[in-house]
């Protein structure tokens, strides 16, 4: 399922406190609606507690009632009666309300921001897409798309290179400078039809496959857009049966990975997960929050923690002391998973899925900003 007019709108949303997204899991059931229910009211109760101002409250107040409003819409089966997800973005101040019902069900999730939170649907849009493949040579190139159901054709081109017979009286040298220039120019029509459709399908990753010595020449034809999106440039034979072109085009692809996109943010995670720069498990990241310190959070889908959160000065922790370690403050017992969320997201920090195939032991894991000294949360 794609959201994608559904993440465009809610991108372009100009940023205003309070913007309140709600994630949940709708089990079309009575104990998942009281579930539903109780997540709900709780993350409003605190959320209320917390507004800097008695406008700010009204504006909460309102997303709260149509959040809940939706809520036993959906629970008294009149709207999403097939969606295993829901998320709600409420705005009362910009009078934005956005349900997107997903057939993915999401970890319950409840952010308050100047921004809505999209990760958890942008994680869900992720999946695997069609690769768009040029197959390049010096006279030929098809345009295909392949995925599961096999390959799509797009376009074909033939230029006649070099069948221009009469040259009589030409030198060799200007033959053949002749005949780059032909290539040149069949090159450069077939980037213009590859431009053309690759702007039309922006997600899927891009193969160009060919001889060696053509691949190198045609990518210059191309712009950085587009060349930014080349997941693999394929050295092959067309000659080749289609058949056997497609399995290494494909093959190829999977070892490259997914785009030069996930590639940085594999990058980045591999930073996260090193001593220097990172931050691994719930105690070694709520220490990282409480010091603003974290500029991406990863959040395993499943990841849910007991901690608590101090009332005066926001902080968090995971064991419940008696007093706030840092203002001696009241703490109240809390679902770690949002509160991190917001925390990170309110101090200017990212916030992405932790990828599942890693395997991890810890179900979150941050890149810093700076390394952080161990302070009173970090005690065990
Ligand atoms: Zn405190």
């Amino acid at each position: 399922m794609t959201h994608t007019r559904e993440l465009r709108e809610l991108q372009a949303c100009p940023p205003a406190y309070p913007f309140v997204s709600v994630y949940l899991n709708v089990g079309h059931n009575e104990q998942s609606a009281e579930a539903m229910r109780v997540f709900v009211r709780g993350q409003l109760r605190q959320a209320l507690s917390e507004v800097r101002s008695a406008r700010d409250r009204n504006y909460l107040e309102t997303d709260a009632r149509h959040v809940f409003a939706y809520l036993e819409d959906v629970i008294h089966a009149r709207v999403e009666r097939s969606s295993q997800g829901l998320a709600l973005f409420s705005c009362a101040k910009q009078k934005i309300f956005q349900a997107v019902g997903s057939s993915a069900s999401f970890p319950s999730t409840f952010v308050v921001s100047d921004r809505p939170y999209l990760d958890p649907l942008r994680f869900e849009e992720s999946e695997p897409h069609n690769v768009l493949a040029c197959l390049v040579d010096s006279r030929s190139a098809r345009i295909m798309e392949l995925g599961a159901e096999g390959a799509l054709p797009h376009t074909e081109i033939q230029s006649d290179v070099g069948q221009h017979h009469d040259h009589g009286g030409w030198s060799k040298m200007r033959f053949q400078r002749h005949v780059d220039d032909q290539i040149d120019h069949h090159h450069r029509e077939v980037a213009t039809a590859l431009v053309h459709i690759s702007d039309r399908q922006p997600r899927s990753p891009l193969v160009i496959a060919g001889p060696e010595s053509v691949v190198t020449g045609f990518r210059s034809h191309l712009p950085d857009r587009v060349q930014q999106r080349i997941a693999v440039g394929l050295p092959v034979s067309l000659k080749a049966r289609d058949r056997d072109i497609f399995a290494r085009i494909l093959d190829g692809f999977e070892r490259e990975g997914t785009s030069p996109h996930d590639r940085i943010l594999e990058q980045q995670l591999d930073d996260a997960l090193s001593p220097a720069l990172g931050a691994r498990g719930t105690v070694e990241v709520l220490n990282a929050a409480n010091s603003h310190a974290i500029r991406r959070l990863y959040v395993a889908p499943d990841f849910q923690a007991r901690g608590w959160r101090c009332g005066s000065c926001g902080s968090l922790g995971s064991h419940v002391p008696l007093t706030c370690p840092f203002c001696a403050g009241n703490v109240e017992g809390t679902d770690v998973r949002p509160e991190l969320i917001s925390k990170v997201l309110a101090s200017g920090g990212e916030v992405a899925p932790l990828p599942t195939d890693l395997n991890l032991q810890q179900g979150v894991v941050a890149l810093l900003r700076h390394s952080v000294m161990s302070g009173p949360s970090a005690a065990p």
